[in-house]
């Protein structure tokens, strides 16, 4: 062999090399070349999580507590209220007639939100006043008329209280 017959070997490899890629690179046309993304928007590229807004925490809490209570009732009558029979509760509330509230112990304070079964169509009431034989779990449901309220008697009762 002579040295020209080498290098014509190595001339048709160098040509099938080159069409090779002159081929390979007509297969993909033009790559376009995205610009740079701007200063700001690089931070949210790279941290994501700290982009990414929170979801509130939604917590579910019980809004009535239900307590099992001695149940009595009353109405403005001296009978009832003795001296303390003014038309006026403990809170300051002037009775009308029609009036739906209770007497409830000193632990619930003035406003406290109450459902009593039969009572106000088991309609949220408010405690507007005390009593002195209304403690620990008792309640004492008010009435216009004093027959109402024998009528109403003693009752054990699921009251709601609102927390
Ligand atoms: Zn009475």
């Amino acid at each position: 062999m002579k040295w020209y017959n080498n290098f014509l070997i190595v001339a048709i490899g160098v040509g099938l090399v080159v069409a090779v890629v002159v081929y390979n690179a007509s297969q993909f046309g033009v790559v376009k070349v995205e610009p740079a993304p701007k200063k700001a928007n690089i931070v949210s590229y790279k941290r994501p999580h700290r982009v990414v807004p929170l979801e509130p925490e939604i917590v579910y809490a019980p809004l009535w507590k239900t307590v099992e209570m001695n149940v009595s009732a009353y109405c403005p009558c001296v009978k009832c209220c003795e001296n303390f029979a003014d038309g006026i509760t403990a809170s300051g509330l002037r009775i009308k007639k029609g009036d739906k509230f209770v007497a409830a112990p000193r632990n619930y304070k003035f406003g406290t939100e109450m459902k009593i079964p039969g009572y106000n169509s088991g309609n949220v009431v408010k405690v507007e006043d005390v009593g002195g034989a209304i403690k620990g779990n008792k309640l004492d449901l008010y009435f216009d008329t004093h027959k109402e309220a024998l009528q109403f008697g003693r009752q054990y009762l699921s009251v709601k209280v609102k927390l």
